[in-house]
């Protein structure tokens, strides 16, 4: 009974939502099946932002980015806010919500669109759909995103729930459940804009343009356009139904991002909340307590010289007391030339997937809080004497002058530090190699300066 929050009255006003492994890796998309719940459904309101969550990056059966859906459902109050546009009609969601009790109308559209646009065929789907007002504890969510969940770690909640779907396993309601019972701590938004249905599978229409200006038209938005491999991340690679996303800190934001891309003709549009950006699949961990299918932060000392592999890999050994390899991966591009600069000797802390043959982590990013000073002699030491040049005499006996005999010691030689090619602070891929759940270094100065400066704190922290 775990994950089971105490059946406080507060959980009974809102009627959840939760959906996942609806996607394949062809055809369809989880937040798609969302937006067809949302346009089908009118007999209740919606309750804050539709959620995207992103679960465990290292789980082996996923699709593409692991990430589950959950609506929520109840009797509007407060002033309602804009979060999306479906067939011409503006979406609006409340704040708050009043009792609500359970809907078999919900129930049966969610079912109906599940089994119409769930990819049945995909042999590795295993579609879940969850209804429910009694809301499982944020500890499942925590588990779900930083480790692999078992059926029988969450099959008790089923008893509590109003309804569920499993038509080919019950991985899916694992899914389901987890994304419900996210309560966001950090949150970042997405907008998600998606292609007229006659389109899919055909090549994207977006202006390059505008989504290279996005950076610094929307300051508050990340991960938009790859300047290092010309590519627009906010444009998927899939045959899925999106047409981009446009992902950020403040929700208002991208609306109006959206707005300055000139594209083909947008079907729909939805504003997500999410856990992207936040890295909250990553645990603190010791080398030695690493593990496979999981994603860590581990601080230590790197312990030699990092190596190219064949393929272009970059890989150094990392120290904490036990040692593991940080791999760079080809694709991490310009990032592996930070890395190769790396001495025995300096500080870091790695944050990345662990890969388990071999045993490796798979590097997300990189803090370089220690740059080790290393000096290089660059000449021997003149004679004090004569003013000539002295030879070395051994490695250890220093130097000495030929015609004049003077000795010198071994540190009398002239050292030069050695310009390390890099500096301390906090390393990424580029945006074309980063994973849905990293967080973007841009926010992580963004957030510290935010600190210190009203401006960027109120933008920060509005809904
Ligand atoms: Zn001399």
């Amino acid at each position: 009974m775990l994950f089971i929050a105490p059946p406080r009255i507060r959980h009974l006003v809102v009627l959840h939502v939760g959906i996942d492994d609806t996607d394949s890796m062809e055809r369809m998309c989880t937040t798609y099946v969302a937006t067809e719940i949302v346009s089908r459904f009118r007999g209740l309101d919606l309750i804050g932002y539709p959620r995207l969550v992103r679960l465990n990056p290292n789980i082996p059966w996923k699709t593409r980015g692991n990430g589950a859906l959950c609506l929520r459902y109840g009797v509007g109050q407060g002033t309602p806010f804009h979060v999306g546009r479906i067939g011409g009609e503006r979406v609006e969601a409340y704040p708050r919500s009043g009792p609500v009790e359970a809907n078999e109308d919900l129930w049966e559209t969610c079912e109906d669109v599940v089994m119409e646009l769930a990819d049945l065929e995909d042999p590795e789907a295993q579609p879940g759909l969850v209804v429910t007002r009694r809301k499982p504890s944020p500890g499942l969510y925590w588990r779900a995103v930083t480790d692999v969940v078992s059926w029988k770690e969450v099959e008790p909640l089923l008893s509590l729930v109003d309804f569920y779907l499993a038509p080919k396993g019950m991985r899916g309601l694992i899914g389901s459940l987890a994304a419900i019972s996210w309560r966001p701590r950090d949150r970042t938004y997405e907008v998600l804009a998606y292609r007229m249905q006659e389109r899919w599978g055909t090549l994207r229409v977006v202006r390059e343009e505008d989504v290279m200006a996005l950076d610094e038209r929307f300051p508050t938005t990340f991960n938009n356009y790859d300047h290092d491999n010309r590519h627009m991340a906010v444009v998927p690679n899939s045959p899925c139904p999106v047409l981009l996303g446009i992902r950020g800190d403040v929700a208002d934001d991208l609306h109006r991002a959206l707005s300055t891309i000139k594209c083909e003709a947008v079907d729909r549009w939805i504003l997500f909340k999410t856990n992207q950006g936040t890295d909250e699949h990553l645990v603190r961990r010791r080398v030695q307590d690493l593990r496979s299918n999981i994603s860590a932060i581990v601080e230590g000392i790197v312990s030699a010289r990092p190596r190219v592999l064949e393929g272009g890999h970059v890989v150094f050994p990392l120290d904490d007391g036990s040692t593991v390899d940080c791999v760079a991966y080809e694709p991490t591009k310009a990032f592996r030339k930070i890395v190769r600069e790396l001495y025995p000797g300096d500080g870091v802390r790695a944050y990345g997937s662990v890969r388990d043959i071999p045993r490796s982590l798979n590097l997300e990013k990189l803090d370089v809080f220690e740059l080790r000073q290393i000096v290089v002699k660059v000449a021997n030491p003149r004679c004090l004497s004569c003013g000539r040049s002295m030879k070395s005499v051994g490695r250890a006996g220093g130097f000495r002058c030929r015609p004049c005999g003077a000795k010198a010691p071994p540190d009398a030689a002239e050292f030069r530090p050695l310009d390390r090619g890099i500096t301390e602070g906090i390393f990424e891929p580029p945006v074309a190699a980063r994973r849905h759940l990293s967080r973007p270094v841009k926010r992580m100065a963004f957030s510290r300066q935010g600190e210190g400066s009203g401006t960027l704190r109120t933008l920060l922290t509005r809904p």
